[in-house]
């Protein structure tokens, strides 16, 4: 924005409210530079703690007020500049008087009490319910470093940490930098006193306190440790934590051609965590939830945290070296991260094929968002920190990495990288832009990126490609790449580097004819490489995916595709293909049955363990569809019964291999809705129904109580009461609401109802959003739709007042879409009357009512058939 002349009037006063917008954040960052904090806390486990915060800064201009953030505290005392002050303070930040300041430096101390938080942002507490020990952590991002400092929250003005924390005597404090001293302090405590860190911004610093396990592997070049709580430490194989630390620390320290910075890498596994993991600088935090075990971790577990540990560790120097001026670069921070994390673990770990799991676990998903009706361009501007996260979703994460892969593809992969080293050269502990990074890409490549970056990163959607070929005496004649928009809306056209494949059919088996490269423009694109080349039984495209692109196969290679599945060597292919199907069935041109007939013929002859995974993904998704579509006929209940008897057979089949055991066994727990499949599921819980070497773990056993739960199988009630006595741990309380909550019965829905929509709850947002997750599962279609009135009048009225953290999670699971005409209607008329509903709510508001006209369309092709 434009300075204001000199001599004109103030700037507006920032807005009283509990947010930063990007205006007066641009405004204060240009005002201020050098920034160091003084950090001091005294932690004792209660539920308040006590700080000190001293800032110092540089300030340009002393002739208008100054704000500092600090969120609920209780100020005791305010000195400026060697003066006290009385502070005006409106409960968000702390407004500093012209006639208090200077130009050039000044000191700020402020001296205050805080409660700690419980909804996992600011410094959270936790007391563990099975010893009741009380373990703390920071958690910052976007903008919650002021729930626990004095601090300018925003990440483009870097600064210096000094921290001291005083805590119980047998407590580990844990920070960006390894503390020089402890020692003993009044009562039974110690004092941690930690060296000054390098410049970083407030959402990258961390402070993580309790009683935590420690692990530690100092055998590689930066020593390394990992963190737990003391009741779940027997789930923790460290090893394997240290392993992949390290391999990825080498990859990363070759591939950047920048050394790691910060020197010690701690990883701390922390309860109550309301995303996967957090990047901090060196003190990297990890959600229990998704990462603790009740049994060895399956080859998927495994490879979850490889892949969690590497995008982590991408961060470390894009994200926390170099770091994003304001939210709207927030997209490219996770984007690339994502990319960078699953290329560490392709090749840097044992999971070779982590670019087919990138595919169906994170490009599926942005290509199901980015046609939706409400997709939006990648880079979106972001007003205030409240809309942070707004854009953070499939798009953001995966089409956002999916770009950056197919750049890569298009500039050559040693161009990508120098451009990669020379921008985290360049802006190293500074702050950085998308047109600083395209820039210094464009550079390395000696092109101009605008216009790639206009076509892929300012305008939303996905194009379609289609094999446009005539054939003559078994050769092929022309061939043309046809792309297209997905509507007249969304007309951009890309450029795109992609592999075109052709197959023949020899016996069983599809053979790799030609694969020809082709980097294609507009809305037709001669390959003239295949003209001559032998008739293909199959054309894809798109092969190896390096593209971001919708494959149309003509109806040949579709054919092809539907009688010849499993002659398909190369699992990413296979892979694709069963996506071209699927996408079939979710864009109501193939009936679903249709769909599940191929499954029920190939699934159980499946002998890759990534590609099962996603295609039982898919078996389990076509099942809750026949759950939503209702009106269970003859043929639906013979198609269950099927699906059921082939992933039990799936169990059978592969007594002695645990992996893919253990990926059958949950499919079938998911998939059970008979009678008998619900008393053999009751049988593995009470060991009459076992079978040889079959073990049911901690895990599995919620998951078989909740599924018996949800079908209010008899006893079940008693079942969830006597499981939650036995296993006390967090995870098991989790288990049991989630379990409790699923019962198909109206009191039990209406009491978690108002729980969940309580703002003034005791219980943990954690644990809320367990009981969103869960209230309504597909098959109790009834129950849902008895409240879905009052859930839809209710969605602007917490709108207003919950805040985005409960909304993003409340929008995403408790919008009512019952797959009939009138709830979709409902969910129009919901979205042409509330006018005031926040980005985020009503993004997720139209998305549901996208989803829920695919859900009728997909009724009327079933019925259809
Ligand atoms: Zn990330």
């Amino acid at each position: 924005m434009p300075a204001a002349p000199a001599g004109t009037a103030a700037a507006p006063a920032r807005a009283e409210n509990a947010f930063l917008s990007q205006a007066d954040a641009a405004a204060r960052s240009a005002r201020i530079a050098n920034v160091d904090y003084i950090l001091d806390f005294t932690l004792t486990g209660k539920e308040t703690f006590n700080a000190t915060t001293t800032l110092q800064f540089d300030l340009l201009d002393a002739s208008t007020p100054l704000t500092i953030d600090l969120d609920k505290a209780t100020i005791a005392t305010l000195t400026v500049n060697g003066k006290p002050v009385a502070p005006r303070y409106n409960n968000w930040f702390i407004t500093l008087a012209p006639a208090d300041l200077v130009k050039g430096r000044n000191i700020v101390t402020v001296a205050f009490q805080r409660l700690h938080s419980t909804n996992g942002e600011g410094l959270h507490r936790m007391t563990d319910p099975v010893d009741g020990r009380v373990y703390t952590y920071s958690h910052f991002e976007p903008a919650g470093a002021h729930q626990m400092f004095a601090v300018f929250d925003q990440p483009d003005l870097k600064a210096t940490y000094q921290l001291s924390v005083t805590a119980p005597a047998d407590w580990t404090v844990i920070s960006t930098t390894r503390e020089s001293g402890v020692q003993p302090a009044a009562g039974d405590s110690r004092r941690w006193t930690f060296p000054r860190t390098k410049k970083l911004s407030p959402y990258n610093f961390s402070l993580h306190a309790g009683p935590y396990k420690m692990w530690e592997d100092k055998s590689g070049p930066y020593p390394m440790r990992l963190f737990a709580r003391q009741s779940v430490a027997s789930q923790i194989k460290p090893a394997e934590w240290f392993k992949y630390t390290s391999d990825g620390l080498t990859f990363f320290d070759n591939y950047f051609g920048l050394p790691y910075q910060f020197d010690k890498y701690d990883q701390i596994l922390v309860p109550d965590f309301l995303y996967g993991a957090m990047e901090n600088a060196g003190a990297i935090t990890f959600g229990e939830a998704r990462f603790l075990y009740k049994a060895d971790m399956t080859a998927a577990q495994r490879q979850a945290l490889a892949g969690v540990i590497m995008h982590e560790m991408a961060h470390q120097w894009f994200g926390d070296l170099v770091t994003m001026k304001w939210w709207n670069g927030l997209w490219l921070n996770e984007s690339f991260a994502s990319f960078m994390g699953t290329l560490a673990t392709a090749e840097a770990t044992e999971f070779k094929d982590a670019w087919q799991g990138f595919y169906s676990q994170g490009k599926l998903a942005a290509y199901v968002q980015d046609q939706q009706a409400s997709t939006h361009p990648i880079e979106v501007p972001v007003p205030s920190t409240a809309n942070a996260f707004d854009n953070i979703d499939a798009i953001t994460y995966s089409k956002g990495a999916s770009t950056l892969i197919q750049l890569r593809h298009l500039l050559g992969e040693d161009v990508f990288r120098k451009g990669v080293h020379n921008y985290l050269t360049k802006f190293a502990w500074r702050n950085a832009t998308l047109d600083d990074f395209i820039g210094a890409l464009g550079d390395a490549a000696g092109r101009d990126l605008k216009p790639w970056t206009a076509d892929w990163l300012y305008q939303a959607g996905v194009n379609t490609v289609a094999a446009d070929y005539t054939c003559k005496a078994g050769r092929i004649g022309s061939f043309t790449l046809r792309q297209s928009a997905p509507s007249a809306a969304l007309p951009t056209l890309r450029e795109q580097r992609v592999q075109v494949a052709t197959f023949r059919r020899e016996g069983s088996k599809l053979v790799l004819a030609r694969n020809v490269p082709v980097t294609y423009r507009g809305a037709a694109t001669a390959v003239p490489a295949l003209s001559g080349s032998a008739c293909p039984d199959l054309v894809y495209p798109n092969y190896q995916d390096w593209g971001f692109v919708k494959v149309a196969l003509d109806p040949r290679s579709l054919a092809t595709a539907r009688a010849h599945l499993a002659g398909v060597d190369d699992p990413l292919l296979r892979t694709m293909l069963w996506q071209s199907l699927w996408d079939g069935v979710r864009d109501g041109k193939t009936p679903l049955g249709g769909f599940l007939d191929t499954a029920l013929a190939n699934a159980p002859n499946e002998t890759d363990y990534t590609l099962l995974g996603d295609v039982l993904g898919k078996v389990m998704a076509a099942r809750n569809l026949l759950d939503r579509i209702g009106a269970e006929t003859a043929a639906s209940r013979r198609t269950g019964l099927a699906l059921e008897d082939m992933a039990w057979n799936g169990v059978k089949a592969h007594a002695g291999n645990g992996d893919f055991q253990r990926r059958w066994l949950r499919n079938y727990v998911g998939l059970v809705r008979s009678m008998p499949g619900q008393q053999r599921l009751a049988g593995l819980l009470d060991g009459s129904a076992g079978i040889d070497g079959l073990v049911i773990n901690q895990d599995l056993r919620w998951e078989i109580i909740q599924q018996l739960s949800r079908r209010d199988y008899p006893g079940s009630a008693a079942l969830v009461a006597s499981e939650a006595a036995r296993d006390k741990s967090a995870a098991g309380q989790a288990a049991a609401i989630a379990a409790e909550v699923a019962r198909p019965d109206a009191a039990t829905k209406a009491r978690w109802l108002a729980t969940v929509q309580d703002q003034k709850t005791d219980l943990p947002f954690s644990k809320i959003r367990v009981a969103m997750n869960n209230l309504y599962p597909a098959d109790q279609g009834g129950l849902n739709e008895a409240s879905a009135d009052a859930r839809l009048a209710q969605l602007a009225v917490l709108d207003k007042s919950a805040g985005p953290v409960y909304m993003r999670a409340y929008a995403n699971s408790m919008i009512p879409a019952t797959c009939t005409p009138a709830s979709v209607a409902r969910l129009g008329k919901a979205a042409a009357s509330m006018t005031q509903l926040s980005a985020l709510t009503r993004r997720s508001l139209l998305n549901a009512q996208d989803e829920d006209q695919r859900c009728v369309a997909i009724k009327a092709a079933a019925a259809r058939h």
